[in-house]
């Protein structure tokens, strides 16, 4: 729980000097203009787009508002727009899915749905169906809730480790009843 202090202590610091750390990350050079280049984050709170003048610590990356009131009101009150935060944070590829918000098995990247322009990804077909029957409030709860979200996303470079080892290990699930059908043809010792 001490994160969230220090959380809460990040945010009471940025809220007090708005717009400094931005502009010191400009001229350090890198290319901060270009984190919006072709998706403009939506903000948590308002729903308007966002550049990214204001932004707040969000899980292990930054959320973007468009507004400083907009800000404010998400450091107050952030569990009412975590789900659209977290929304953001894969918008803007901070974090990537890796597992099936239907099953939570390995995604598969040709089942993918979209939602509000973030594509999300299944197991199957089947879990793909189930999720593209539901309201968008539904579906923003089952991908983006906080809860979902801890299980189903991480960081690109950890999404990508998971999905490498789901690959490594063709479910082997449901092959633990080999001593039927083998004992016949697949003697060697
Ligand atoms: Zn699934």
């Amino acid at each position: 729980m001490k994160q969230v202090w220090l959380l809460t202590a990040v945010l009471g610091l940025a809220l007090m000097v708005p717009g400094v750390a931005d502009s010191k990350k400009t001229s350090s050079g890198k290319s901060s203009s270009k984190t919006s280049k072709s998706v403009k984050p939506i903000c948590p709170v308002t729903g308007e787009e966002a550049g990214t003048r204001y932004s707040s610590k969000w899980h292990d990356g930054k959320v973007y508002f468009a507004a400083s009131a907009a800000k404010t009101q998400f450091g107050k009150t952030p569990d009412d727009f975590a789900q659209a935060a977290n929304h953001q944070l894969v918008m803007t590829r901070q974090y990537a899915q890796h597992s099936c918000p239907m099953c939570s098995k390995a995604i598969r990247r040709s089942h993918q749905s979209s939602l509000r322009r973030v594509g999300v990804y299944f197991s199957s077909d089947e879990c793909r169906r189930k999720f593209i029957d539901q309201s968008t409030d539904k579906k923003m709860s089952l991908a983006f809730s906080d809860k979902a979200f801890e299980e189903f996303f991480s960081t690109p470079e950890d999404a990508a480790k998971v999905l490498a080892k789901a690959a490594e290990k063709p479910q082997k699930t449901s092959s633990k009843k080999k001593s039927s059908s083998k004992s016949s043809s697949g003697k060697k010792k």
